[in-house]
């Protein structure tokens, strides 16, 4: 038997979730949670195999449900159903200890086939998060462990990766827009990156304060 948790503020997408996990495992129980307080709630009174969690849920993210089943029950097979495919979330979910992240928008036959799969041990990623990851590190390519970054370029790199602009940044550090872009000038060369989003995605990977997105 196959105990299932689903974490999902819209009715509708929870019946739809249901569905496909009941096609995936047939004799699966299927417990529901509406609320990312509702979620915590089922993690302390049962044990379960698999989880799928959203990440907007009205009265916070379901990263804490995440966190939360990861912790307590390690052996939780846990996947992020979501809408949002962006970096932030995806590193967001991945660094929580995700063992999949899949999108809503994805076809129902994938999705079925995916949870079957990531029950296997094999790790459940959409196509197009999976294609974000690979061009990740074709892009940045292996980690040179003595470039890391200062303690001042951390600082940068995580106002950036909140969505400020150098402007602000200087305002927020009390230094001056050219000394700012040489900062930042650095940080890209040493993470081998060249956009804002990167460098986002970057600050969420290392925990710099980039705050959960719904
Ligand atoms: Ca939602």
């Amino acid at each position: 038997m196959t105990r299932v948790l689903i974490v999902e503020d819209l009715n509708e997408t929870l019946r739809w979730l249901s569905g496909i996990v009941t096609a995936a495992f047939p004799d699966a129980t299927v417990h529901e949670a509406s609320s990312q307080s509702a979620g915590l709630a089922q993690c302390a009174r049962a044990n379960y195999d698999l989880a799928l969690i959203d990440l907007g849920l009205p009265d916070g993210s379901g990263l804490d449900v995440l966190r939360k089943l990861r912790q307590t029950q390690p052996s939780a097979v846990c996947v992020v159903t979501t809408v949002m495919g962006d970096d932030a979330s995806i590193v967001g979910a991945l660094s929580a200890g995700a063992h999949g992240y899949l999108l809503k928008e994805q076809p129902r036959d994938l999705l079925v086939m995916q949870l079957e799969q990531v029950v296997a041990g094999i790790p459940a990623l959409a196509p197009s998060v999976a294609r974000r990851i690979m061009q990740h590190f074709q892009r940045t390519g292996p980690s040179a462990p003595d470039d890391r970054l200062t303690v001042r370029e951390r600082e940068v790199l995580g106002l950036i990766g909140r969505g400020l602009r150098n402007v602000e940044v200087a305002q927020t550090l009390q230094l001056s827009e050219n000394t700012i872009a040489g900062y930042i000038k650095d940080v890209y060369r040493k993470l081998g990156i060249s956009s804002r989003a990167e460098a986002s995605w970057h600050a969420a990977r290392l925990g710099l304060g980039a705050p959960d997105r719904d």
